[in-house]
């Protein structure tokens, strides 16, 4: 928390500070486990947003000029401060979320860590020039090339699940591409941005490379009319806005937003694995990842071992203020308290229609906001706990008679994120998942895709536009431009002027010589 401070504003409650010249009161940011106040930060303003895009833009042509080389090294000394702060990023993480000390670990210090490595290695790959061969006559001779340029200034909107991964992650390959970024954090978790935004100056980053505009949504929104491109990571709701917003300028968006992501468990599973896997990538985060297992159709055959098995370890779970440290508890708050009502209601509506909550189900008592981990049964589709991204610890069990009532249930849904399918046949496993209608699915394993950051990862349907990782997820912060250089021109090319029968008639002979040959059924 320590260096987040030093960008934090005193509180405007008692109207003697504000964030911007006494117009807009600053924002204050609560550690949800204990309902403390711990911060204040600035709530930008539209015509602070726009200035702040204004010294990226001057930024910019530096910062893509030092290269690949230069970029990387300040990528690789921020990969190494991480690994040398990792207690101090633990700790605003923590202070901001509500989440555990392994939850801060692993989806985002060492995600962080190999994505500042990863980017550094691999970003000149990616944007390596290509050389292109056509097959067309008219470009007999020329030589050709894709190049990728930067686009400007990106504008990464986050989230707030995952203050680091789901912003910086993003503005890694943004800033390595060339580019450099306005970060707007959630309102709800701005700390970590701005610790990184700190260090990474520390690191031997320019001067307004990295801008972080901590706000509210309007923030957001000015964010869009000012950028070059929009990189957004949150709601499907708040995700249609951005990009009808983004329409009026014909400002480019990649949109990651939520999910509601199956595990089918079939009859031939390891079901100790399977348990284990539904309890772990339902809970952990305290069930607040875009792709967490949301539902589960497990083959009659097993439903009851399973559902037995998945209750057993749920029950196990302890949860509570994760300020203790590493292994203090497994499940830890939720983080933004608006999520609380959703949660509840999807649980009630299920109750409502007769499911059974076979544990958890209500809220935790005590101070901060925690919801119990919370198994439910005997649930259908008419219940919103299995149609709408719930986001919390919860997890309902639905019984099917066999996989392709589980694949029809599965794909039953408007969001495509992730999904999962658990069998003893790898090869069966997989024919399954590949009819999944899902950006990515994982065999006897949820979410670990997400840690390969050389596949591409985002959602079909509802659930995005465009991806993060891989090579999409780097050249989507360049412009294309295709290169033709006639290194041998002659003084005339046949088609130019002046038009002649017999010249037509010899590019149309040309023409059936060169798409007349070739097999055809
Ligand atoms: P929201 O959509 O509520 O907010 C996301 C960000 O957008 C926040 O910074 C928010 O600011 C900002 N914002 C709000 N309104 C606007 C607007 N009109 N224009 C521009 N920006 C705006 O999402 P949550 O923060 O609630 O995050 C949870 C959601 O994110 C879940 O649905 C989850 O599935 C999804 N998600 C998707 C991931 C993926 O990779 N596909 C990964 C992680 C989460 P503020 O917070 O200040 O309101």
């Amino acid at each position: 928390m320590a260096s987040a401070d030093t960008t934090a504003v005193p509180p405007s409650a008692n109207g003697s500070a504000t964030a911007n010249g006494g117009q807009r009161p600053g924002i204050a940011v609560e550690n949800p486990a204990t309902g403390e106040v711990i911060a204040h930060v600035p709530d930008r303003s539209p015509d602070e947003v726009r200035a702040m895009v204004a010294r990226a833009r001057a930024a910019q042509p530096g910062w893509e000029a030092i290269g690949f080389t230069g970029r990387g090294q300040v990528m690789r000394r921020m990969q190494k401060w991480m690994l040398d702060h990792v207690e101090e990023v633990i700790n605003t993480i923590q202070s901001e979320t509500g989440k555990t000390y392994e939850d801060a670990f692993s989806a985002e210090v060492s995600y962080g860590a190999a994505a500042f490595g990863f980017w550094a290695d691999e970003a000149e790959k990616y944007l390596a020039p290509e050389k292109v061969k056509a097959g067309s006559p008219m470009l007999m001779g020329r030589r050709m090339e894709l190049r990728f340029r930067p686009l400007g200034v990106i504008g990464v909107i986050g989230p707030w699940n995952y203050p680091f991964t789901n912003s910086l992650g993003d503005a890694i390959p943004a800033l390595m591409a060339g580019n450099t970024v306005v970060l707007k954090p959630s309102e709800v978790t701005p700390l970590t941005s701005l610790l990184i935004e700190k260090a990474m100056h520390e690191c031997g980053m320019p001067e307004d490379v990295l801008i972080v505009a901590t706000g509210r949504g309007d923030t957001g929104a000015a964010l869009i009319d000012e950028v070059d491109m929009i990189m957004f990571t949150g709601s499907t709701a708040t995700g249609k806005k951005v990009m009808a917003k983004a329409a009026e300028t014909l400002t480019p968006v990649s949109l990651e937003l939520g999910g509601k992501d199956p595990m089918i468990v079939l009859a031939d599973a390891n079901i100790e694995r399977a348990a284990n896997a539904a309890v772990f990538f339902s809970m952990f985060n305290g069930g607040q990842t875009c792709i967490s297992i949301e539902r589960v159709y497990v083959e009659a055959p097993v439903y009851d071992e399973f559902v037995a098995k998945v209750v057993e370890k749920t029950k196990a779970l302890r949860q509570g203020d994760p300020s203790k440290g590493p292994g203090s508890v497994d499940v830890g708050a939720i983080t933004f308290p608006n999520q609380m009502g959703i949660i509840e209601r999807h649980v009630r509506d299920a109750v409502d229609k007769g499911a059974r909550a076979l544990t958890g189900g209500r809220r935790g008592s005590g101070p901060g906001d925690f919801f119990e981990p919370t198994i439910l049964v005997d649930v259908d589709h008419t219940m919103s706990a299995m149609t709408e991204e719930t986001f919390g610890p919860t997890l309902p069990i639905m019984k099917v008679a066999d996989a392709e009532e589980a694949l029809r249930l599965v794909n039953d849904s408007p969001y495509g994120l992730g999904a999962s399918v658990f069998s003893g046949d790898t090869v069966r496993g997989e024919q399954i998942a590949r009819r999944v209608e899902a950006g990515a699915v994982c065999v006897n394993d949820a979410l670990v895709n997400y840690y390969a950051l050389e596949l591409p990862m985002g959602g079909w349907k509802t659930s995005g536009v465009g991806s993060r990782h891989g090579a999409g997820g780097i050249r989507k912060y360049a412009r294309q431009q295709a290169i033709v250089v006639n290194k041998y021109p002659l003084k005339k090319d046949l088609y130019m002027f002046p038009h002649g029968k017999l010249k037509t008639g010899m590019l149309r002979r040309m023409t059936n010589v060169i798409y007349g040959r070739g097999k055809r059924d």
